[in-house]
């Protein structure tokens, strides 16, 4: 068995009434047991893709292969879908007035009730909703409902778990256990999964593989780690990072020089010291971020943000040194 579970070859799909909406020409592979993150702007197309790979849309160009077989598209099958894959949209597709337990065990069938049951129990304590097996769903919180979902989809031997926004509609300390649970129930199982979110702090923290579109254009994939420090575009920085874009002319009022039309930099690149040698800017406003403080500095006319770990060491108007060790030219 190859390492390669999926396979999107030069896939194109234009929706009908709009010329711009869709995927254009994207390829990529995905290694079996990974955790994919594909991080777009809103209508980047990035459900499009989620949805393309389970089988639910008609693509105009291009194929997909799961295991090395072309996945067939709704045209071509009487039930649209994949049966070694399983997709979780943010309606959840639940029965809310039916319990927990029976809404997972609802997917196995009733020739080994022994082994159904077992299944079920195992799943739920995977996703640490077993206390919650006799509550009805519409008893549940948002994110207790995700997990239910998520065990639904994955109780009968998924290969691949799709995830359409899966954090959206959790709160911030929730987010933060449920990304930490879909990265070790993944490692646990050995499910792929893909997941899709405008919010790249989703991504960073748990893939293995990252995926940037833009309208519809696969701009970069790779390690988290990789596209971060090295990212080929300027929207990829922009929405990995919240980086810092100033134009050629901007970039030399601060004393950085480039041959590039562009420079781009992370807030932690640049650094507060005491060295007379570097920059001297002013501070302009000071935001509080909890465990350190954002600087907006002024230079010539140019604002940057710089990070300040040590809480409260400058106030607006101050004057600090500013050496911005390291930038990207585009
Ligand atoms: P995302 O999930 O990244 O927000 P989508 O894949 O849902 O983006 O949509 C990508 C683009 O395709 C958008 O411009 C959207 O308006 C368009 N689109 C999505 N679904 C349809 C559809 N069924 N018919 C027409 N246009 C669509
Ligand atoms: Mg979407």
């Amino acid at each position: 068995m190859s390492n390669t579970i999926i396979s999107v070859k030069n896939l194109t799909k234009q929706y009908q009434a709009e010329q711009a909406g869709g995927i254009k020409n994207v390829s990529f592979n995905i290694d079996r047991g990974d955790i994919v993150a594909i991080i777009g702007e809103s209508g980047s197309g990035k459900s499009t893709l989620l949805k393309s790979i389970y089988g639910l849309l008609k693509m105009d160009e291009g194929e997909i292969l799961f295991d090395e077989e072309r996945i067939k598209g709704p045209d071509e099958q009487l039930i649209p879908g994949h049966k070694q894959m399983k997709m979780v949209t943010q309606d959840f597709s639940l029965n809310i007035y039916a319990k927990v337990y029976d809404n997972i065990a609802s997917q196995l069938s009733n020739t080994d009730l022994k082994s159904k049951s077992e299944k079920t129990l195992a799943i739920m304590e995977h996703l640490r909703i077993l206390p919650l097996q006799n509550k009805k769903i519409i008893e549940l919180s948002g994110g207790e409902q995700q997990r239910v979902a998520i065990a639904k989809a994955m109780v009968a031997d998924t290969k691949v778990l799709l995830l359409d926004e899966p954090f959206s509609q959790v709160d911030a300390l929730l987010k933060n256990q449920l990304r930490a649970d879909i990265k070790r129930v993944a490692a646990e199982t050995g499910v792929t999964v893909i997941l899709v979110s405008h919010d790249p702090a989703d991504g960073l923290f748990l893939a293995d593989q990252l995926l940037i579109l833009r309208d519809g254009e696969l701009l970069q994939t790779g390690k988290p780690s990789e596209i971060y420090q090295r990212p080929k575009h300027i929207y990829t920085a922009q929405i990995l990072g919240n980086a810092i874009v100033l134009a050629k002319a901007d970039a030399e009022k601060i004393g950085l020089k480039t041959d590039k039309e562009t420079v781009v930099f992370y807030p932690e690149w640049a650094e507060i010291t005491s060295n007379w040698s570097s920059r001297r800017f002013e501070v302009k406003d000071v935001y509080y971020k909890g465990f350190y403080d954002e600087l907006l500095l002024e230079r010539n006319g140019v604002m940057v943000r710089a990070l300040q770990l040590n809480r409260g060491a400058h106030k607006k108007n101050d004057h600090v040194q500013l050496n911005i060790g390291r930038f990207l030219e585009f």
